[in-house]
């Protein structure tokens, strides 16, 4: 069981979208064959918009990534 991000609730990791922080950079991790730290999301808007709101992925990771590139590697999970 992973936990989101955003909602917080713990759910097995194929109903979450999977994300890795690399190099600085956040980056979808569709196949979730990365290596490095996982961030979970839920598989649905409604979490990756509060995630994008709430600044969870730099609060998470302790980091300032611009939040373009996250909104593009949610799209990019979600398969928008
Ligand atoms: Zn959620």
């Amino acid at each position: 069981m992973r936990r989101c991000i955003a909602c917080r609730e713990s759910k097995p990791q194929d109903q979450l979208l999977r994300f890795t922080f690399r190099d600085g950079c956040i980056e979808a991790d569709k196949d979730i064959k990365n290596e490095g730290r996982g961030i979970y999301l839920c598989r649905n808007r409604e979490c990756a918009d509060m995630a994008l709101k709430r600044k969870a992925f730099n609060r998470v990771l302790r980091t300032n990534a611009d939040a373009e590139k996250i909104e593009r590697a949610i799209d990019e999970a979600l398969g928008n």
